[in-house]
């Protein structure tokens, strides 16, 4: 691509714990992915750093090959280290692999080895390899606790050695995980937990529950970074005003700002999608009927569903069909989705949930409601992982439901519309910039594009379902009409991308 390349090249080096497709648990690896592949078409040079988990899918990695074997810093030890250099869907890798129990195991989260530990030594390896090869990037953007402590020990430690050139950039992508650490686990990286021990730097400033022995990774990269971004202009807003790191950024709220993701529209799009069982785009939408029937009757929930043929338009007779694809946590608004599936049935419609919950008796209990309707015509649980399955369910979909309480930006309603499926979401963060309701969104009436419901409730939630419903069953051709639409709506990274070359320019040396 070489319409709209930058004439001034960048080297920045992603820092990161997930990436899409090969580790992704959640958005994070999506945004990276994205961001990576929106600045490499802009001419720039480009790296993601992450470790070499035991369970990457290394089928997907193209060109994998050792590049250096090198010592980095643990615990008062010198680890052995290697450095793997391949492609990810044409973006450049770079893998660590420690010669310990490091990033061993099924999951990306969650093995038996300590996180905190494993991606503080991370942290230091990623700078440790550009001191031993002499890399000098301009930019290390890190993302989320895991990563933050590598701003700290760039500006304490390789900065003071050769490293010298690079700026860092942060980005929040969450602000509930905080990388809570005490003093002595700071060490453990060759940091001095004592000096970043201190309000200025690391320590937790809480004014209720403070606690002097706690530090904060997040808050240190915050402090250290040269810029620090979060997912989307409300969630900006939203952080200010609560939260226990508010006061930090306030304080730093001149270097904060809030840059919108974009989605990945090579990994995310339904007119080339491996995994459809038929293609679609805006103006040539069958497939999208076809992809539903699939669904259903793979699902064997019962269908009705006009015979696609010539004439036929993506929304025949049918009732309509509501996917939720979630991790299955609080933020996402659980309380809400258990009522909107037995809800959507009772309105005639069809539901299908795709999520796991990484907090077991959570998991549990949604086991139970999935065996509950097992029987049922109307409604699927699939509580699993599956990428190829969520590619489907969004081909399928007529409306995406994210009913979060809290969205720092929300993928699943930008990845749906993009799939023709029309979003219902709670007003929060990412979703309040990117969803605009057809009925009451004055400010933005041009550009209706979904439901919006307000309260943390029930009665809010069904307010927007029987709002769509109507829309869905009553006027078919409007909604054929804002399906259409929703389709060309243009949320890829190529305009975030730019406002993060803006930033990434305004830190830079020359
Ligand atoms: P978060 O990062 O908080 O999980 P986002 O909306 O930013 O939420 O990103 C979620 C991403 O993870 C989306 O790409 C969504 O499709 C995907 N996802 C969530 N749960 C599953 C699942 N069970 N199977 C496949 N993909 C999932």
């Amino acid at each position: 691509n070489v319409i709209g390349q930058d004439s001034d090249i960048m080297h920045i080096v992603h820092v990161t714990a997930e990436m899409a497709p090969i580790a992704k648990v959640g958005g994070l690896g999506d945004v990276v992915t994205g961001l990576a592949r929106a600045c490499l078409h802009r001419g720039h040079r480009v790296e993601v750093m992450l470790p070499f988990y035991e369970c990457l899918q290394k089928e997907q990695i193209n060109d994998l090959t050792l590049s250096d074997t090198y010592l980095s810093y643990h615990n008062g030890d010198w680890v052995s280290t290697r450095a793997y250099r391949g492609h990810v869907t044409g973006i450049p890798v770079i893998l660590i692999e420690p010669a310990n129990q490091f990033f061993k195991g099924q999951r990306v989260y969650g093995g038996s080895y300590n996180e905190l530990e494993a991606y503080l030594f991370f942290s230091r390896a990623c700078l440790e390899l550009m001191q031993v090869t002499a890399t000098q990037p301009d930019i290390i953007h890190v993302h989320e606790w895991q990563t933050s402590a590598l701003s700290l020990l760039y500006w304490d430690m390789y900065h003071k050695l050769s490293v010298k050139k690079p700026r860092l950039i942060l980005t929040i992508h969450n602000m509930e995980h905080y990388g809570e650490c005490r003093q002595e686990q700071l060490n453990i990286c060759g940091l001095d937990g004592s000096v970043c021990s201190t309000i200025d730097k690391a320590l937790d400033d809480r004014t209720i529950g403070h606690n002097p022995e706690r530090l904060s990774l997040l808050k240190g990269g915050i402090v250290y970074s040269n810029a620090v971004t979060t997912v989307s202009p409300t969630y900006v807003k939203e952080t200010l005003c609560s939260g226990w790191l508010s006061n930090t950024l306030m304080q730093y709220c001149e270097k904060y700002v809030g840059i919108l993701n974009g989605i990945d529209t090579v990994l995310w799009d339904p007119a080339t999608d491996v995994f459809l069982p038929a293609h679609f785009q805006a103006h040539e939408i069958e497939g999208k009927q076809i992809c539903k029937q699939y669904v259903q009757r793979g699902l064997g929930l019962d269908s009705n569903l006009l015979t696609v043929g010539k004439n036929s338009t993506s929304k025949g007779n049918d009732s309509p069909l509501v996917v939720c694809i979630t991790r299955l946590v609080a933020q996402k608004g659980l309380h809400l989705i258990r009522y909107a599936i037995n809800r959507v049935a009772e309105l005639g419609g069809k539901f299908i949930l795709l999520g796991t919950a990484p907090d077991g008796r959570v998991q549990e209990e949604f086991e139970y409601l999935s065996n509950q309707c097992k029987e049922s015509n109307n409604v699927r649980l699939l509580l699993t992982y599956s990428e190829e399955l969520s590619h489907m369910l969004y081909a399928a979909a007529d409306i995406v439901l994210v009913p979060s309480m809290y969205e720092p930006c929300g993928l699943a309603q930008m990845i749906g519309m993009r799939y023709g499926a029309v979003p219902i979401v709670r007003r929060t963060g990412g979703l309040a910039d990117t969803v605009f309701d057809v009925d009451h969104d004055q400010s933005h009436a041009d550009q209706p594009n979904g439901f919006v419901f307000e309260g943390i409730d029930e009665g809010s939630l069904n307010g927007a379902l029987e709002r769509a419903f109507q829309y869905y069953n009553e006027k078919p051709q409007l909604w054929m009409e804002l399906v259409s639409k929703i389709m060309r709506i243009d949320n890829s990274w190529e305009k975030s991308a730019g406002e993060y070359i803006n930033l990434y320019n305004s830190v830079r040396v020359r």
